[in-house]
C-alpha cells in the first residue's frame, strides 16, 4: 500500500516538474533575453529545474547538437578563441582545447561568466568563433546576434544549432542574417531534430528591421 502511494507521489512530482519545465521554457522563448535574465535572477531554483527538464528532452535525441559543434571545432585550429552564448553545463568548453568564453544566466559550472547574452563582457572583434547551441531563445534575436557580430573578428565564424521546427522560413532567415553582417557558409539540415548553420562575419550589422529574422518558440508537448 505504502509502495503504491510512494509510486503515485513520484508520478505526481514528475508531472509537476514537467509542467513547471514547460512553463519556464515557454517564458524563455516568448520574452526577451533580459526577461530571462530577470526571471532566473529572481528564482535560481527555476533555472536548475529548467536545466533538468532540458537534459531530459535532449537525451531523447539521437545526438546532442553540441557534439556537432565539438566536432567542428576539433577540425579547426585549437588557437581559435571561442565564445559560447548560453553555454549551459559547459560541455563545449570541456570538450575542446580552445579557449572558450562561457556565458549563461546562472553558473552550472565555475567556468561560466554570468550575464545576459545580449551584452557579454568581451571586447569588440576579440573572438574567432561565436556559438549559439540551442540558445537563441530570446525574442530580441537581432540584438543578440548583433552582440555576436560585435565580438567576432572580421571573417570570424558564427555557429548556430537550433531545433529544426523553429525555422518557419529558412531562406528568409538566411537573408536577414546577411543584413546582420553574416554570410551563410554551410548548412547541415540532415538531422530531423536540429539544424546546424555556419556563417562568416562579413562586416558590422546593418541597422534597420530584419523581418525574416524569426524563429518559432520551441514548445514541448506534455507527455
Ligand atoms: N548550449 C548548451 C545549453 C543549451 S540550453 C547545450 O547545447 O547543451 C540554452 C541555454 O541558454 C540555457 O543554459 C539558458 O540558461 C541559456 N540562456 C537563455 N537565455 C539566456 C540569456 N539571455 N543570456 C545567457 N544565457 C541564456
Amino acid at each position: 500500500r505504502s509502495g503504491r502511494s510512494a509510486a503515485l507521489r513520484a508520478r505526481m512530482e514528475e508531472r509537476l516538474l514537467g509542467a513547471r519545465f514547460r512553463y519556464l521554457n515557454q517564458q524563455l522563448y516568448t520574452g526577451s533575453s533580459r526577461d530571462a535574465a530577470r526571471l532566473f535572477r529572481a528564482d535560481p531554483a527555476a533555472f536548475h529545474l529548467y536545466h533538468r527538464g532540458f537534459e531530459r528532452q535532449v537525451r531523447r535525441w539521437p545526438e546532442r547538437p553540441v557534439q556537432r559543434i565539438v566536432r567542428y571545432l576539433r577540425r579547426r585550429p585549437a588557437s581559435l578563441v571561442v565564445a559560447d552564448f548560453g553555454c549551459g553545463d559547459c560541455t563545449l568548453a570541456a570538450s575542446v582545447k580552445n579557449q572558450v568564453h562561457c556565458f549563461d544566466l546562472v553558473p552550472l559550472s565555475p567556468r561560466v561568466t554570468v550575464c545576459d547574452m545580449a551584452k557579454v563582457p568581451l571586447a569588440a572583434e576579440s573572438v574567432d568563433v561565436a556559438v549559439f547551441c540551442l540558445a537563441l531563445m530570446g525574442t530580441n534575436l537581432q540584438e543578440i546576434l548583433g552582440e555576436a557580430n560585435r565580438v567576432l573578428k572580421l571573417g570570424g565564424t558564427l555557429m548556430v544549432a537550433e531545433v529544426a521546427s523553429r525555422f518557419e522560413d529558412t531562406r528568409a532567415f538566411l537573408r536577414a542574417m546577411t543584413q546582420l553582417g553574416f554570410r551563410s557558409v554551410s548548412k547541415d539540415l540532415s538531422s530531423s531534430y536540429f539544424y546546424v548553420l555556419e556563417f562568416a562575419k562579413t562586416g558590422p550589422a546593418r541597422p534597420g528591421p530584419a523581418p525574416g529574422l524569426r524563429l518559432r518558440p520551441c514548445l514541448y508537448k506534455r507527455r
